[in-house]
């Protein structure tokens, strides 16, 4: 590797490295400055499909979804004033600071095309999921059908989850709500055709009588229909089910990967943190058993779970990243990022050293079990993690934007 491109190297770590800070810590500003840039015009405005991600409310005004670095690191955007990292407008760019010293300049998220248009039925496109913007692979769509969980009804609610109480304060002003399968397959045909969504993940909450299956299944059908594709690289997103022959109907239908989320490891912890999960879908072994028939049906990196670290001790998440790997799983392992209105509102995330520390490992032992960068992408939630970023700088694909041109990647 030259000089010039070991500097181009360490300077993306450093910035994959804030990007973990700024996942634990947020950012502080004034809203008002957002007030020189054209939030739902030209830049893409926070729409709550499913989770409230910032740390303060923000009723009665736009925030962004994200923006990115220099090296084209993508930065998601959560609003926390208590922090020593925040972003300043200086009458022409804006800047991200860190405990008052200027970084460097940043690049907010651009409104995605299609999100101007509406459905056959009126609802505008841009309720009906979130839309991350990607870079090498492609950009994705991540649909919740349902932005409530039935769980709440008896009291159940995963501890760190945010889900109902989002829908409580955003849904009616925002027009979020219930998305039959035509509307959902609308917005992916005319993502994936005006603005590169490569990706489609299907997820919500718990409905009542547990009908995803035919919910899913309808969504899959009426995107061959619409879409005229019937590989349109698509995750489903459900609750382990009671009979593991279910996940063959996923296995048989469009959907190329699935998803099981258990959120911690350690069976204490799981009972405790996802009471309905344990109480309704034949407790942790059952999940674990699922996840492993996933593999099966699927195949290696097909299947992903999702951990909530932070919540348990580190080694337990990482005893399941590394087991599950060993049987065909990606375990994503997004920071916990404290929900406003969960039950653990008030509760601290573990610092970004301590973050920083389960990426990597998490990197390695993905890497020793011989996943790539685009297997991780093709379960991923959203478009980027710092996992992700770290896959993509190892295997020498990342994007770098000023350096070269937007969509060209380059080897480091
Ligand atoms: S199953 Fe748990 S994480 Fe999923 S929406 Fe319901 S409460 Fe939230």
């Amino acid at each position: 590797m030259s000089f010039a491109a070991q500097a181009v190297k360490e300077s993306l770590m450093r910035e994959i490295e804030l990007k973990d800070e700024v996942g634990v810590e947020g950012l502080n500003l004034e809203p008002s400055i957002f007030h020189h840039l054209a939030l739902g015009a030209e830049y893409q405005e926070q729409v709550h499909t499913l989770f409230e991600r910032d740390h303060e409310p923000h009723e009665g005004f736009y925030l962004p979804c994200g923006f990115k670095s220099p090296h084209g690191v993508r930065f998601a955007f959560k609003w926390d004033r208590r922090s020593y990292i925040g972003i300043i407008y200086d009458g022409e760019n804006y800047i991200l600071t860190k405990r008052g010293k200027e970084l460097f300049p940043i690049e907010f998220d651009k409104r995605p095309e299609y999100f101007k248009l509406s459905g056959s039925d009126g609802t505008p496109f841009k309720t009906v999921g979130g839309y991350t913007h990607g870079d090498i692979a492609g950009s994705v769509l991540n649909v919740a059908y349902s932005n409530e969980c039935a769980l709440k009804d008896k009291g159940l609610d995963c501890l760190f989850c945010n889900a109902n109480a989002t829908a409580a304060r955003y849904a009616k002003k925002e027009g979020v709500g219930w998305k039959n399968p035509r509307l959902i397959d609308e917005a992916l045909k005319s993502a994936r055709e005006m603005d590169g969504v490569t990706h489609f993940v299907l997820t919500g909450g718990f409905i009542p009588e547990r009908r995803e299956v035919d919910y899913y299944l309808d969504v899959a059908d009426a995107i061959a229909d619409i879409t005229g594709v019937k590989d349109f690289n698509g995750t489903a997103v459900i609750g382990a089910p009671l009979d593991l022959e279910i996940i063959d109907k996923y296995a048989e239908s469009p959907f190329d990967t699935i998803s099981i989320n258990l959120e911690v490891w350690d069976p204490h912890y799981f009972e405790v943190i996802n009471p309905g999960k344990s109480q309704q879908c034949g407790g942790r072994d059952h999940w674990i058993k699922a996840l492993d028939y996933a593999a099966k049906k699927f195949g290696k990196g097909k299947v992903r779970t999702s951990f909530v670290t932070g919540i348990e001790p580190k080694p337990f998440t990482l005893e399941g990243v590394e087991y599950l790997a060993s049987i065909g799983v990606i375990s994503l392992t997004g920071g916990w990022n404290v929900g406003l209105g969960s039950a653990l509102e008030g509760h601290r995330t573990p610092e970004p050293a301590w973050h920083w520390d389960m990426h990597n490992k998490v990197k390695d032992i993905l890497k020793k079990h011989d996943y790539k960068y685009l297997d991780y992408f093709n379960v991923s939630a959203g478009a980027t993690t710092v996992v992700s970023d770290l896959l993509a700088a190892d295997e020498g694909l990342f994007p770098v934007q000023r350096t070269l041109s937007e969509k060209t990647a380059i080897a480091l």
